[in-house]
């Protein structure tokens, strides 16, 4: 097996000990099977990301002793790729136009004793809008009111059936995307969700080994979910631990001290920040 793996940040600030974990996991696994590794920007988010971060991700890895294969796909150089498989979507009647504000998703959940909760613990979007009327739609349009983007869980559900997918050194794990509620596939401020843009350029670039922390396993569930939809091929699932600062909470942009930047500033090795990652040689 020749396994295409990638690492895919989001260029909202210096890597830290946790993405050189992620880094090195997946590089690792691509280079000891013979196969590739890609890198990848995930900056859709106009509001977070910075080109600074993007110079610095490539050169953080490089110095760790990390080399990709072919050019760094940027998405937000991408964003028609992602405005197709909305339309294809939205013409197959499996996403709706969503109007509503922070504010009234959480008036509406507070105002039902009994609203259902994510598997994170926030409140499922009640479905407001999901069967909004053509007339109520349409004035909205007309009237500029800016919205999301929601996938209509229960129709894409019944669309695919039940779905699994294949995690390494576990076998077949089944998995259901209905506990997610409505996501959001296009934000009011970002042209694609997270969910969509990984998932596609997955499967455009051919990435058949996904690699990802333990946090992410039950979501992993959204991801098959699209593939299903979209006809898209389905990759085997490695999961990894999270790396946890030396306080046990999972590390964060704010833990200025564990970015590699700020390590190789103070001396440490590249050697020395791959043990500390947890990756030792
Ligand atoms: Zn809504």
């Amino acid at each position: 097996m020749r396994p295409t793996t990638r690492f895919a940040p989001s260029p909202t600030g210096h890597l830290h000990l946790g993405h050189a974990h992620a880094a090195m996991f997946a590089w690792r696994l691509a280079r000891a099977g013979g196969g590739r590794f890609l890198l990848r920007l995930e900056d859709i988010d106009p509001g977070r990301c910075r080109p600074e971060y993007a110079a610095s991700i490539a050169e953080d890895l490089t110095w760790l002793g990390l080399d990709w294969d072919g050019p760094i796909r940027v998405q937000s150089a991408h964003l028609p790729d992602y405005a197709a498989v909305l339309a294809d979507l939205s013409r197959r009647g499996l996403v709706y136009p969503c109007f509503c504000t922070r504010a009234d998703i959480a008036r509406e959940a507070a105002g039902s004793a009994h609203a259902p909760h994510g598997p994170d613990g926030t409140p499922l979007y009640p479905g407001t809008c999901r069967h909004l009327p053509h007339e109520r739609r349409n004035a909205l349009y007309a009237a500029g009111t800016s919205h999301a983007w929601r996938l209509d869980m229960a129709a894409a559900c019944a669309a695919t059936g039940p779905l699994s997918f294949h995690e390494r050194d576990e076998g077949r794990l089944n998995c259901d995307p209905a506990g997610f509620g409505d996501i959001i596939l296009a934000r009011k401020d970002a042209p694609a969700s997270y969910h969509l843009c990984v998932t596609h350029d997955d499967a455009l670039q051919g990435v058949d080994l996904v690699t990802r922390a333990d946090d992410l396993k039950p979501a992993t569930a959204v991801q098959r979910l699209l593939q299903a939809l979209m006809g898209w091929p389905e990759p085997e699932y490695a999961h990894h631990r999270l790396l946890l600062g030396p306080d046990g909470r999972r590390l964060a942009k704010r833990d200025h001290a564990a970015t590699l930047r700020d390590l190789r500033e103070r001396g440490t090795s590249p050697a020395e920040a791959r043990a500390m990652a947890g990756c030792p040689d």
